[in-house]
């Protein structure tokens, strides 16, 4: 699905106060929250499961990173960004970072 139409689709099921009038503070925090159900399941795997990724926690971890795009996709919106700009624009920094030979490293900016 193209990035576009997932956030099309992505808002009509957003459902929060103020939605839609630069309400960027609850899809952050929601960003914030399922980055964290996907940091907490890859924990348990390594926790309970000696690190092995079953086909069962895959999926799991398929429907948090859902959980997590629809949050991205959603603040992109209330901060009146383009989605596939933001993903074009990354791919951009990137690229330019890995022709300079400075991919490892640290700062926005570097
Ligand atoms: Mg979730």
């Amino acid at each position: 699905m193209e990035i576009g139409e997932y956030s099309k689709q992505a808002k009509k099921t957003a459902v929060y106060p103020d939605k839609g009038e630069g309400n960027f503070v609850y899809p952050a925090l929601g960003l914030a929250g399922e980055a964290g159900e996907v940091a907490e399941k890859i924990k348990k795997i390594l926790r309970d499961d000696g690190g092995e990724l079953t086909t069962s926690k895959r999926e799991q971890l398929s429907g948090e990173l859902g959980d997590v795009l629809w949050y991205w996709a959603t603040l992109c919106r209330e901060l009146n960004l383009d989605p596939a700009e933001v993903a074009r624009r990354n791919v951009e920094k990137l690229n330019d970072r890995a022709e300079r030979g400075c991919i490892k490293g640290s700062g926005d900016r570097r």
